[in-house]
């Protein structure tokens, strides 16, 4: 662990002092980044060790309703890639179907109703002291992403949770992304598939992601996974024509020109286990500002 040269680990740098004024100080780039990584890690656990992206069309889509069909790793790889790029005080969560039940199942409890999910069960959830209800864990966040897939059991409720959680979203105004993934597809098949959910996604902006980055599971990195799971090297992004966002946030364009295009497989860079990328561009704070929810 180094120390930072240019605050010595302060996180802060005095920005001017004179005698008329009380010495000022700005925030030193590594706070921002420590921020940031802080930020991805609360909203997904473990985001900032995902894979780096040159790019990623989720980041036009952060104030909007979309359906993503991708698989994990490629997913968690385009949410770092937007949480480096947002505000550190961006609040983003990503629930699984099995933290929707737990939820739901908690408001159930406390209704005094003999409920048990077996999923809910083995996420070792205290369901009736976490979350009070559904609309306590779905609303607070500005991005809400509902992961699905993770859910294993059935239970016969679990296609209107996830039809609640959505409407609650869509009803409150606010965006929700819902994130499939190619060998698992929100179709009929699908455990918490429903029509009327289906319907309302279908309104959704859509993206299906190419696989770019090295395939894994949610349990870590797998070779099985790759072999067992057929790859699906016919989906192509639907939405956004390739090179289209360029030209909406100039800005964002110049910072990623400024980054080495490729890494040539030179002499190793000294390596921090992070790639730093564009990572010091953050939005400027939304000029409204939200209660920040914990
Ligand atoms: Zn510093």
């Amino acid at each position: 662990m180094t120390v930072c040269p240019k605050c010595n680990d302060l996180g802060y740098l005095y920005a001017g002092e004179d005698k008329k004024t009380p010495p000022s100080v700005s925030p030193c780039t590594c706070q921002m980044k420590k921020d940031l990584i802080a930020n991805a890690d609360r909203g997904w656990k473990g985001i900032s060790h995902a894979s780096s992206l040159k790019q990623s069309p989720l980041l036009e889509k952060v104030d909007k309703n979309m359906w993503i069909t991708t698989s994990y790793a490629e997913m968690r790889a385009h949410m770092r890639y937007v949480a480096f790029r947002m505000n550190p005080l961006w609040r983003f969560y990503v629930y699984t179907d099995v933290d929707l039940m737990t939820a739901w199942l908690g408001s159930t409890a406390l209704k005094r109703q003999n409920i048990f999910d077996s999923d809910v069960a083995m996420n070792g959830a205290s369901v009736s002291l976490t979350m009070h209800s559904l609309v306590d864990l779905v609303t607070p966040p500005e991005l809400l992403v509902i992961h699905l897939g993770v859910k294993a059991s059935r239970n016969s409720a679990t296609p209107e949770v996830l039809l609640e959680a959505i409407q609650i979203r869509v009803a409150q105004g606010k965006p929700v992304w819902v994130f499939d993934q190619p060998n698992q597809p929100f179709n009929y098949t699908h455990i918490a598939y429903s029509e009327h959910a289906e319907s309302i996604l279908q309104e959704f902006d859509r993206e299906i992601l190419k696989s770019k980055v090295r395939p894994s599971t949610m349990f870590g990195n797998s070779a099985k996974s790759s072999s067992s799971t057929p790859t699906s090297p016919a989906i192509s992004s639907s939405a956004a024509p390739s090179g289209g966002l360029s030209s909406i946030r100039p800005s964002e364009e110049t910072v990623e020109s400024q980054q080495p295009v490729e890494r040539p497989a030179g002499p190793p860079r000294p390596s921090t286990g992070q790639d730093d990328g564009p990572i010091f561009k953050v939005r400027p704070p939304k000029k409204k500002s939200k209660p920040t929810f914990r």
